[in-house]
Parts: structure tokens; sequence; C-alpha cells
């Protein structure tokens, strides 16, 4: 393997040349039926006429200008953003741990104009928030901390689906003035918030002039069957963050504020050098576009429901599955053991999946799937799962 990259990634043996749909080539030519789009990104799958003819024409007028100048596809971008979400604002970045970072400066900044200039978040156990120092701070997870110390402080992890235990963090900090959660935690292990603590939340930090931060960056912009997970509640934070999907393949992130956390960020305060730039926004924009007109919310919570059932189904009774679980096109199946050989054996398979938390097996598939590609999906990896329960 190559010697040339930074020893980051455990890559798996295989590169490939293009895909159609739900489907990816490697260099030799073999098909994968890719059941993770990237890590959640690829939502219209590949080469979809729409987002290439989009991306095509952007690139032909201008790529990228600089924020320092209008930019009509960024305004254009945030405000579908804002009417899908009922929310006020955006700020554009390039990934999810830069959305997220720009929401922790937006909630330290909201602390320092309302007299509280040590604010402290209280985030989730298991969550996931990013890469970058801050975000790893707030990262529910001491194996992704680890080696990186000292850490930014200002973070306080707290059990998962439990107001008991905010409650108390409060009362121990009194400088709290934020909560952070994802409604589905992702690397989690497909972990999904309950709907009454979601509700009780909102409702606390309501009570107390908090921010709630929802991080939607793996289960918004379509996946779980509505726009954003935290839909499902019927609820509506002060700040959403996304990235993986809205861009179908281009890296884009957004911070979207409303209420008290909107009109906090001011000219210097908070900048970019490449996010929203033209290229990134028009195609989010057709990505939008595409999810609406081909109504392909529906199909994810409808393919998705027959996906879960139908792995629920053949997977019931076997020995060492745990739980299948999660809502529209995000699914995990939680097994009682560590699976990394899981991947190796289901790319052998032709199917591109991938493991978080040690013991979920994770289906990301695109929203474009149809029924008989998800019943391939199952064909495909209930013989690796079984195989692997068998002989591990
Ligand atoms: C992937 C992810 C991030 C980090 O996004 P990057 O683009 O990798 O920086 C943050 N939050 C959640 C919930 C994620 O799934």
């Amino acid at each position: 393997m190559s010697s040339v990259l930074a020893n980051i990634f455990a890559r798996l043996p295989v590169a490939f040349t293009h895909g159609q749909g739900v489907w990816l080539w490697d260099t030799e030519g073999r098909r994968y039926l890719d059941a993770l789009s990237g890590i959640g990104v690829s939502s219209l799958g590949h080469n979809h006429p729409r987002l290439v003819s989009a991306i095509a024409e952007q690139a032909a007028k201008v790529l990228h200008v600089s924020n320092i100048y209008q930019i009509p596809q960024q305004e254009a971008l945030a405000r579908r953003i804002t009417e899908l979400s009922g929310m006020q604002e955006v700020s554009f970045s390039s990934s999810g741990s830069e959305a997220n970072e720009t929401a922790i400066k937006l909630a330290r900044l909201y602390g320092h104009k309302n007299g509280n200039t040590h604010a402290h978040i209280v985030t989730m156990e298991s969550s996931w928030h990013g890469r970058t120092l801050a975000t790893l701070a707030a990262t529910g997870s001491a194996k992704a901390r680890e080696g990186f110390e000292p850490m930014p402080t200002g973070f306080i992890q707290v059990a998962f689906n439990s107001i008991d235990a905010i409650v108390r963090a409060a009362e121990a900090e009194p400088r709290v003035n934020t909560v952070m959660l994802e409604t589905l935690q992702g690397e989690g292990g497909i972990r999904p918030a309950e709907i009454d603590y979601l509700k009780a939340v909102r409702k606390l930090c309501d009570e107390r002039g908090w921010l709630l931060i929802i991080d939607e960056v793996q289960s918004g912009i379509g996946r779980t069957g509505k726009w954003f997970a935290h839909q499902w509640a019927d609820i509506k934070p002060d700040v959403m963050t996304l990235a993986k999907g809205l861009g179908g393949g281009v890296p884009i992130g957004a911070t979207v504020m409303a209420g008290r956390a909107a009109g906090v960020f001011t000219p210097g305060s908070h900048g970019t050098t490449f996010g929203g730039n033209p290229l990134v926004c028009h195609a989010a924009l057709t990505v939008l576009q595409t999810l609406a007109d081909d109504k392909l919310l529906d199909n994810a919570h409808n393919v998705g429901n027959h996906l879960q059932a139908q792995l629920a189904q053949a997977l019931a009774g076997t020995a060492g599955v745990v739980e299948v679980r999660g809502r529209g096109l995000m699914i995990g199946v939680e097994l009682d053991r560590p699976c990394p050989a899981i991947p190796k054996l289901a790319l052998d398979a032709g199917l591109l999946i991938n493991v978080t938390r040690e013991r979920t097996v994770r289906l990301l598939p695109p929203l474009t799937l149809q029924r008989g590609e998800a019943d391939e999906i199952v064909a495909r990896l209930v013989p690796v799962i079984q195989g692997f329960l068998a002989g591990g």
C-alpha cells in the first residue's frame, strides 16, 4: 500500500472507478451494491444526471469567489434550508466538524453576550461531533480523544436519553448554557433519542434560556424519512448542524440558527474561505430539489421500513444478533461481539457497509434505493453476518 499517505485510515483493498445509482465498480470491473453512500454522503446515489449536470453547469460559470462578495447560490440554498427547517439563518462551511465547531463557537459567543464568559456545553456519552479539537472535546468517545490532550474545556458528557443526567450536570456546573446532541446517534451505533426525551430537553432548554444544538450531520437531509430527524419529535432546535448528505458528494457543512441563536454572530466574529462557494451551494440546492421532486423522503421511509423489517425477519433467531434498529435508511444491526471482519467479508460478497461502535453493522444506502435493491442488500448481508457469527 502507499507510503505517501499518512497512516490514518485502515483502508479496504479496493478502489472504485465509477458508479451508477446504488452500484459502484472497482478497477477489476467488479460490481458492488453501495449500502453506505460514502458514510451517508451520496444520498442521490452515483452519477445522478441532475446533480452531475448542475455541477458541470456551475463549474463552467464560476467555482469560487470568496465570502467578501454576494453569493446568490448561497442565499438560495440558505433560504431553502430555512423553509425546510422553520429556522432563520445559515452559516456555511465545508464539513460536519466545521459546522459543529461553528455551533460551539456560537454557544460561547451567546454566553459572552449574556454575561456567561465561561459557557459549558452538555453533550452525550457515545455521541459523535467530529475530529477538530473542540468537536473532539464534545464527542462522547474517550478513545477518540486519547493522545490529543490537553482538550478544550467547557464540555460535560452525560448519559444519553436521561433528562436527569442533564439536570444534575447543571446543578454541579451553573455555567451550563447549551445542550448538544444527535437525534439518532450515528457513530454511536445507530442509537435513537427517545421522543419524550427530546421534548423534555427542548422544554428544559426553554425554561433555562439555554441553546439546544442538534447535530443532524448524519441523520439530516431526508435520511430518516423527514428532512431532519428531530422533526419526528415535533421539536425545533436553536442551532442545527448539517453536512454529509447535503451536498450529495461535494463537501459542504451548514450551521442553521433560530430564535435566541440568530443574530449572535456579527461581521468579523466568524468566517471561512471555502464555505458556501457557488459550486457547492448550487450542488446542494439541486440535491434538495431532487429529494423533493422525486419524493425521496417518502422513499427513504418506505424502503427503509421494508429493509429493516426484512433484515429483522431474516436474522430472527440468529444467535449473536442483539437488535436491528434505526429509522428510514439509517439502519444498524447490533451484534453481541465486536465484528471488525465484517466490512471485508461484505466487500467480498459485493456489498459496501461498515461497522460502528465495534459491534453494530451500519447501513446508510442512497435515498434512491428501490425495494428490489433493498432485498439484494438483505440477500448479501444476512449470510455475511451469519457466517461471521458461526465462525467467530
Ligand atoms: C460524520 C459526523 C460528524 C463529522 O463530520 P465530518 O464531515 O467528518 O467532519 C459530526 N457529527 C456527526 C453526527 C457525524 O455523523
